[in-house]
């Protein structure tokens, strides 16, 4: 098979191939297996939990305990399905309390194919939900139905993260390339630096960060501040003042940047028609041109080519013209083994500053 991806414009000589790479189309997962990888740095960057919570937290959240011997009272002579469309509308921590109310609420919550499928693939959103206290709150139905977008809602290509405050699909390339979108300010400095009615104040989209190991840096935060996404501020001053606020002075770059990360937690990407979840891949090959090809230049572009995060189907397309990407494919013969040339960080999931063991 030659995928029908469109040639680059420009072709770049070393790095893109001259023609699209052909092979056939029962390979396609072996490809993705052998010459992609996953960005566990990516994933460490932004909220996460320890390894021992999700399973625990899992197999607590979506286990029946017991069956049930009390019912829901007047709530229970509602027929089922209006109780079940209640729950659809419930925010998440709403929803979390009425599964606590007893074993019924248990069982009735456990039987939402759509609140299996969060506490399955999407843990980590629904316990940093519960914990940030973000409002306004997330519907289950608003959950599920981002868990079904793959856009990131910035640039349009395979969004791997959820920006919380906003709650709309964001990358690691538009977090790392401070985009507007992903801007995040501690409430407090908006309230020292702008005089803004209470009104606007209060109608910010908050969260309240979790302390953790954050950003590129890997720095570790102690402290739990109220953020606010900046975007909206600058909105809000506007509205009042005829004029951009002057945001530098909020507080020290590198401060806020981190801000942005405590932000963002990786949101898979299901497949309701397949029942198939993709967390996103990037390539091998990019990181062996980094490294082989380009090292002394210092190209960006190639940087930037090297940290995207895929879909299986874009990764697909970049491969038939990624030239590294292809050899490091034919050294695999067809997947049977591991490529001579494969890069330490391709194997280790990333670039880690401390805690390679994650
Ligand atoms: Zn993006
Ligand atoms: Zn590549």
């Amino acid at each position: 098979m030659s995928p029908d991806s469109e040639q680059p414009n420009p072709l770049i000589a070393g790095y893109h191939s001259s023609v699209a790479y052909a092979y056939p189309e029962n390979h396609a997962r072996a490809i993705i297996k052998t010459v992609a990888y996953h960005r566990k740095d990516f994933d460490l960057e932004v909220i996460w939990f320890p390894a021992h919570t999700p399973s625990d937290a899992a197999s607590s959240l979506a286990a029946d305990h017991q069956k049930p011997t009390a019912s829901l009272g007047e709530l229970d002579k509602l027929p089922l399905e209006l109780i079940i469309n209640i729950c659809w509308q419930l925010d998440i921590e709403s929803l979390f309390r009425f599964r606590q109310v007893n074993a019924r609420g248990q069982q009735i919550v456990n039987t939402l194919h759509e609140y299996r499928v969060i506490i399955k693939y999407a843990l980590n959103v629904f316990l940093a939900l519960l914990r940030t206290r973000k409002t306004p709150s997330v519907t289950l139905e608003e959950f599920y139905s981002l868990l079904c977008t793959q856009e990131c809602s910035v640039c349009g290509k395979y969004g791997n993260l959820v920006y919380l405050p906003t709650w709309v699909r964001c990358c690691s390339s538009c977090l790392h390339s401070n985009s507007p979108a992903t801007n995040t300010t501690s409430l407090g400095s908006v309230k020292r630096l702008l005089s803004l009615s209470q009104d606007a104040l209060q109608n910010f989209p908050r969260f309240k960060t979790l302390p953790g190991i954050y950003g590129t840096t890997e720095s570790s935060y102690k402290h739990r501040i109220i953020c606010v996404p900046t975007q909206h501020v600058i909105a809000a001053y506007e509205k009042g003042y005829n004029e951009k606020p002057i945001l530098s002075c909020f507080s020290p770059p590198h401060q806020k940047y981190a801000l942005d990360f405590k932000a963002c937690c990786v949101l898979p990407v299901y497949n309701p028609q397949n029942r198939q979840v993709e967390y996103g891949v990037s390539c091998a090959g990019c990181e062996v041109f980094l490294q082989d090809v380009v090292s002394r230049l210092h190209q960006k572009w190639a940087f930037v080519a090297r940290d995207m995060v895929y879909s299986h189907s874009e990764y697909l397309e970049h491969f038939a013209w990624c030239e590294q990407a292809q050899l490091l494919w034919e050294e695999s013969a067809h997947g049977m083994r591991e490529p001579e040339g494969l890069p330490m960080s391709c194997k280790r999931g990333g670039f880690f500053e401390r805690c390679s063991s994650c």
